[in-house]
């Protein structure tokens, strides 16, 4: 069987995401997900789009998602943007078009671990650096020679977030590209996108999956200037024409328009991770202070991996990372507030144990 692999197929470390287990129904915390539905607009747009147009493939650019874009971030215009089939294909481009082979790339050492995926499927060299012992990142640090920056901000799994001003400082400092992935920005961070105006270098990276509760529809988007968004589009058409589909397009361009429901959602979500981290520090776990819809919790006493197992044996799903440095952390995204006391109530009862 093996014989008839490709060498480079047979190598292959890939990226291993959250289990979507079907065993018996979970609270669900390990892939960063929404607690709350997609907006009513979002799929009332969904249905709409399910008839006869189905037959024709859909428009290359996305334009309907790229105006809905433009809009919301009050940007130039629509060569401005760039939509793929989640960011995680956003980033594949963007490593593609942005990087080369030799040219050591800078990440921090703790961040997503699809980046390095990336940069060993492409022969593109990584520099880990590493984040500080409070789990936050140094943006001086960066500011060295490279062939090029990613950071995701705020930061997964630590939830960490930088400031726009320091962003900004290290998109003017570095004579390379400078990608900013912001999966998490709207969990309350202010986003560096309006910097695009004034640096040809920083490509920012956003997705509908966790913001707007459409980890399910598959869309993530890039912006940044023409010139930059004209390579991405390129290295696309290496790949694929139509990488977001008709049903998709429809309905990331209503929710990206809904900027009322999901604001409120949001702060929502934001409330109850504010709230489930002061008591779990109250209970003595260490919580770095996060932005996201996730919190990144360590114990005291016991190891992470025995309360993963524990909680999962009680049916709450979380995300532990066996690497070096977070081993004794867990990833617990927020649920609604009923899961959140349930997953408090778990971790209380764990400690009396
Ligand atoms: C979830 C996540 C992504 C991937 O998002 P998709 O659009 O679902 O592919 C990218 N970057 C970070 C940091 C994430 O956490």
């Amino acid at each position: 069987m093996i014989k008839y692999v490709s060498r480079l197929a047979a190598g292959l470390k890939p990226y291993i995401p959250g289990e979507q287990p079907k065993d018996k129904k979970y609270i669900k915390l390990n892939t960063n997900e929404n607690p709350y539905p997609p907006s009513p607009s979002a799929l009332a747009a969904a249905v709409e789009a399910a008839g006869d147009s189905l037959r024709l493939y859909p428009d290359t650019d996305s334009t309907p998602v790229r105006e809905a874009i433009v809009t919301a971030d009050n940007l130039p215009g629509t060569d401005w943007v760039f939509c793929a089939n989640g960011s995680d294909e956003a980033l594949a481009f963007a490593f593609q078009a942005f990087f080369n082979p030799g040219e050591p790339v800078l990440m921090p050492d703790i961040s997503y671990s699809f980046y390095p995926v990336y940069a060993e499927y492409y022969h593109i060299t990584v520099k880990k650096i590493p984040l500080k012992d409070d789990m936050t990142i140094n943006i001086e640090d960066y500011m060295q020679p490279s062939g090029g920056i990613i950071i995701a901000n705020p930061n997964a799994p630590t939830g960490a977030y930088l400031d726009v001003t320091d962003i900004e400082r290290l998109v003017a400092a570095s004579d390379c590209p400078v990608i900013i992935d912001e999966a998490y920005i709207d969990f309350g961070g202010v986003s560096a996108a309006p910097l695009v105006n004034l640096y040809p270098n920083l490509i920012i990276i956003r997705t509908l999956s966790k913001s707007h509760a459409l980890a399910g529809l598959r869309l993530g988007y890039c912006i940044a200037q023409p010139e930059m968004i004209a390579a991405l589009r390129a290295v696309r058409d290496c790949f694929n024409s139509y990488p977001v589909d008709y049903i998709a397009q429809a309905t990331a361009a209503a929710a990206i328009t809904d900027t009322v429901y999901y604001k409120e959602i949001n702060a929502r979500v934001a409330a109850t991770r504010d709230r489930t981290a002061d008591t779990l520090r109250s209970l003595g776990f260490t919580v770095v202070p996060s932005l996201t819809n996730f919190i990144f919790v360590s114990p005291h006493a016991g190891t992470a991996s025995a309360l993963f197992a524990y909680l999962r044996e009680n049916g709450v799903l979380v995300r532990h990372f066996a690497l070096p440095r977070i081993d004794n952390y867990l990833r617990i995204s927020i649920g609604t507030d009923v899961d959140m006391d349930t997953v408090i109530r778990h971790m209380t009862a764990w400690l009396q144990a």
